[in-house]
């Protein structure tokens, strides 16, 4: 190869990484086609939506905000509060309790959760964690994974558990090859309904819920609407809005007890470890609130 050639095959290689960082920058001004037209950017003109204040396709109607999605599926949108980035647990707490001991041991009980390698890992007996800040009406993403030794079998295995509002369970459990209740394995509305099929990934890998949470409302201790949960496990669906019967109860049936419009997001601390990582939720809002 001569010295042009060389120089050539250069200039070559730097164009190509000038269009590679071209391509990341701002958008550019689409092309028009030549039959490019013209659309109306909404009508005055038209009837009111039923049980609406708005007209079809009113052009008064607000846009929806914009939101940046996550760069690849999971990651958090723009708009989302982010709970746990892999680096520390700020935006949680273990609430305070008068006795650290073990139940029938003298070994203290751990103080904190374990954060390492951008997950944070259950210490057994330290306790349920729970978020600083309050949530009801919410999209909730949270992965978790079963550690690979196994600790137990059926329900010591793998046992946390999403404790939405502090009280009312999606199940956390290894369901890989491991049989157990259906209305307790992994997704599981515990001790209420069992998921719609088990999507669980073996033993030790990441598993994604992707949850949508409508709160109960309630008139004093009076449920006045219960709640419903929607869920996906590893993007299957698991529950669709399905109502919950009321907070988490072994052997008993669940009943709701009043409480307020948001409450700390808990994970359940089972006395096995879990592990833990990208966590965020983002408040759900009503239509036309930009
Ligand atoms: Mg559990």
């Amino acid at each position: 190869m001569n010295r042009y050639a060389r120089i050539a095959m250069a200039a070559g290689a730097l164009t190509a990484v000038a269009l590679v960082f071209t391509a990341g920058a701002a958008d550019p001004e689409p092309q028009k086609a030549p039959n490019f037209r013209t659309s109306a950017l909404g009508y005055n003109d038209t009837p009111v939506l039923p049980g609406q204040k708005w007209k079809v396709h009113d052009i008064d109607r607000p846009r929806p905000a914009v939101v940046t999605p996550g760069a690849k599926l999971g990651d958090a949108p723009s708009d989302a509060i982010v709970l746990f980035d892999g680096k520390d647990l700020s935006k949680w707490e273990i609430p305070a309790r008068p006795e650290r001991k073990r139940k029938g041991s003298d070994r203290p009980r751990p103080t904190a959760w374990k954060v390492e390698n951008g997950y944070f890992e259950i210490a057994p007996g330290a306790g349920t964690l729970q978020t600083r800040d309050k949530f009801g009406d919410m999209q909730l993403h949270i992965e978790w994974a079963s550690t690979p030794m196994i600790y137990g079998d059926s329900q010591w295995r793998g046992n946390s558990g999403v404790l939405i509002m502090g009280r009312y369970e999606i199940q956390v459990l290894d369901s890989d090859n491991n049989p157990t209740y259906a209305d307790g394995q992994a997704g599981a509305i515990y001790g209420q309904w069992p998921p719609l099929v088990n999507p669980v990934r073996k033993r030790g890998e990441w598993n994604a819920y992707d949850i949508v949470w409508e709160a109960p409302k309630f008139e004093g201790a009076k449920v006045v609407r219960p709640a419903f949960a929607t869920v996906f496990l590893n993007g299957v669906l698991l529950h669709n809005r399905k109502e919950v019967i009321g907070e988490m109860a072994h052997r008993v049936v669940g009943v709701y007890k009043g409480h307020a419009d948001e409450e700390p997001l808990a994970l359940q601390d089972h006395d096995v470890p879990v592990r833990y990582r990208n966590v965020w939720v983002r408040r759900l809002k009503g239509y036309d609130q930009p």
